[in-house]
């Protein structure tokens, strides 16, 4: 837990965020600025500020932000399909530093993004 992190802090229920799945090891909640009509974000409750990071330092837990994801994308419908995003470093724009995967559906998804 760090205390200047955003999504720690919703994690320790400090923050409110609307959940939409939840295990002993992630989380899922609504992104707060929507970029597709289902916008969820999956974390791993611990924190690691990369997807390397947290590979590196936890492979299991990695595979458990991935389940979780596809478990999220299954329950919003999203049987046309859904995009997962790993948003890492200032040249993808992340902003928060706390490793999450973006899942959105349902809107046609172009290639390539932006
Ligand atoms: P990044 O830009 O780091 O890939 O993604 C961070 C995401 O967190 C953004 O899509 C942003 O809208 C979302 N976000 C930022 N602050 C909050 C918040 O307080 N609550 C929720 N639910 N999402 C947030
Ligand atoms: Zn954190």
């Amino acid at each position: 837990m760090s205390n200047d992190c955003l999504f720690c802090r919703i994690v320790a229920g400090e923050i409110p965020a609307t959940v939409v799945h939840s295990t002993p090891t992630t989380l899922a909640f609504r992104d707060i600025n929507p970029q597709a009509p289902s916008h969820v974000v999956v974390i791993p409750r611990d924190h690691h500020p990369t997807v390397g990071a947290l590979v590196g330092a936890d492979p299991n837990l990695a595979a458990e932000v991935l389940a979780s994801a596809a478990e999220v994308a299954a329950a919003e419908g999203a049987t046309d399909g859904f995009r997962l995003v790993f948003n890492t470093g200032p040249a993808a724009g992340q902003t928060v530093h706390h490793v999450h995967a973006h899942v959105l559906s349902g809107r046609p998804l172009t290639w390539p993004p932006g």
